[in-house]
């Protein structure tokens, strides 16, 4: 959205005049866009430079901010903040709000808005990218077309920008095409689960910020919880899970939920009620998994691009100043008329004098230090903290988090369900099983449509993913899209309700083997996300 809102502004001053289309696979502009969020607003000043800071509908700017360490029942607020996650002059919102209203300045600006078009493949030619193409619609199960049979757009542009946000399908084929990845570290992620409430007055105040660390994950595991009052009696509460985990039971949704049960946050919940849930994965990798950037004809930004502060839980102001930098960019190649490569290398060059490469930067090592887990990770990121982010070893390396998971009998710890006994048992008040929850995310899918959830290698998924591993997948997935069916010849086998995915994208990054492919589903398909 700020992208081709600073392109139409770009444009304008250089009196130029192009089509700028934006196609987004959720029903309507908000539907499909999770956050926590506490943002870094004053990125807005330079995006809408006309426009009233005032009027911009975050929701409070932050009043209190602190980071609290859990055990199960206990609490110790620290007396410090930890660094980088001091929220001072920031504010707490929905991104789905925002976007929304960003919509209307960008179709105010003549940006072409196709909401419901899911893009499900890039058009080539030449070995170059040309645009896109929406997915066919009226296809079966099976691939067969049915009466209503529609097939997709072509798009041909001069120039397609990827903004697909974290684990981009698209922009994991151009990645993959163009060996974006070279010489850099592989892109990790977390999985942040969230429900959004509406509390009694008095539980919480708009603007106050919590982050807590420590229960419910382990010091093998990293991440934390999040509490962010909003106005109106609203408080949005989650939990970000590192997906570098080792244990194969290991439900994200479940601690969650166990989470809550802690004193300290159930207080800000009691006599509430859960008003919506969702789930998405977040880039954390930093600096050195940012792939290149641009290839002919094509640039990525935001999330697809890996441009997320993991030490402060921020990517929407990095987001919004790679889609200005990626705009400015675009606006000079249409100018000269060329999409090269070489012209759209300006790109990167504006991204490492921005406050993207400023934030980034001092903080390249930080996640892969947590993933020999917590003390190891906090002693190491001190000594970054102190040689301006080298720490004693230079650049570290990042592992997929596909390959991190231990098998059932390699993993020794305590199992998932062992560790959480008696809080996995859920009172539909303040804990909610997977099924309550996604059903508070509005999800929808059409019935009569191709899975768009793909085991890769049925053969060795299971000999691997089910006999190894333990079908990991029915406890990873913040969803319940897999099921394990067993038959009565004790033949097992994962079942896929795709119908209730929540476009976390969590199977495409953490099922291990040859594992499984996420692409789009239909268009308009999926979470209906209104507040998150
Ligand atoms: C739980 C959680 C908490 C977070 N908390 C914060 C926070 O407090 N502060 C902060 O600054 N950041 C936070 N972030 C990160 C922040 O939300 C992201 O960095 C930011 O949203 C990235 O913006 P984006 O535009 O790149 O991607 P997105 O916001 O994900 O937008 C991508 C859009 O592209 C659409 N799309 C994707 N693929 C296709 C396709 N093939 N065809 C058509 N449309 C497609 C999607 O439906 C979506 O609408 C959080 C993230 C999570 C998950």
């Amino acid at each position: 959205m700020a992208t081709s809102i600073h392109l139409a502004d770009t444009l304008k001053e250089k009196g130029l005049t192009h089509r700028i289309l934006l196609i987004e696979k959720g029903s309507s502009i908000g539907s499909h866009i999770l956050s926590g969020a506490v943002i870094k607003a004053d990125v807005f000043k330079s995006l809408l430079p006309d426009v009233e800071f005032s009027d911009i509908p975050l929701n409070s700017i932050v009043t209190s901010d602190k980071t609290v360490l859990l055990s199960e029942n206990g609490s110790f607020t620290l007396p410090v903040h930890v660094p980088y996650m001091n929220n001072s002059g920031n504010y707490t919102a929905s991104l789905s709000h925002i976007c929304r209203y960003l919509a209307k300045i960008a179709e105010e600006k003549g940006v072409e808005i196709y909401t419901g078009f899911s893009v499900s493949e890039i058009l080539y030619a030449d070995g170059k990218v040309i645009g896109a193409k929406t997915i066919d619609t009226g296809i079966d199960h099976n691939g067969n077309k049915l009466e209503n049979f529609q097939p997709g757009s072509r798009i041909e542009a001069k120039l397609t920008i990827f903004a697909e946000g974290t684990r981009g399908s698209l922009a994991k084929q151009l990645i993959k095409k163009y060996d974006l990845e070279k010489d850099k570290n592989c892109q990790v992620y977390s999985l942040g689960v969230k429900e959004l409430w509406s509390v009694p007055e008095g539980n919480i105040k708009p603007g106050e910020v919590y982050h807590t660390m420590g229960y419910p994950l382990n010091l093998k595991e990293f991440g934390g919880g999040f509490v962010y009052g909003l106005k109106d009696n609203k408080v949005a509460v989650g939990l970000v899970v590192g997906l570098d985990y080792e244990d194969p039971t290991f439900d994200a949704h479940d601690a969650f939920q166990a989470w809550k049960t802690n004193p300290f946050i159930s207080k800000f919940l009691k006599g509430g009620k859960m008003v919506e849930y969702g789930a998405k994965t977040l880039p954390e990798g930093g600096f050195y998994s940012i792939p290149k950037l641009y290839t002919d004809n094509a640039l990525i930004v935001g999330d697809s691009a890996g441009l997320l502060a993991m030490p402060a839980l921020k990517g929407v102001h990095l987001a919004i100043t790679s889609g200005m930098m990626a705009a400015k960019t675009a606006a000079m190649a249409l100018s000269k008329n060329d999409f090269s490569e070489s012209m759209l290398s300006q790109y990167e060059s504006l991204i490492n004098d921005s406050i993207i490469y400023k934030e980034l930067y001092p903080v390249r090592n930080f996640r892969q230090s947590f993933s020999k887990g917590l003390i190891l990770g906090a002693m190491h990121f001190g000594t970054q903290l102190i040689t301006g982010g080298a720490g004693f070893f230079g650049r570290l390396e990042a592992h997929p988090d596909s390959e991190t998971t231990k098998t059932l009998s390699e993993f020794k710890g305590k199992p998932f369900k062992e560790r959480f006994k008696g809080k996995l048992e859920f009172d539909k008040v303040l804990t909610f099983d997977k099924a309550t929850d996604v059903f508070h995310s509005g999800v929808a899918h059409d019935e009569k449509q191709v899975p768009h959830v793909r085991i890769n290698n049925p053969e060795s998924f299971n000999t691997i993913n089910i006999k190894q591993y333990g079908a990991m997948e029915q406890f990873f997935c913040s969803s319940e899209v897999y099921e394990l069916h067993t038959d009565k010849n004790g033949h097992q086998e994962l079942r896929i309700h795709f119908e209730n995915c929540m476009h976390c994208k969590t199977c495409d990054i953490k099922s291990p083997g040859d594992g499984i492919t996420w692409s789009v589903p239909n268009g308009g398909n999926g979470p209906d996300f209104q507040n998150m």
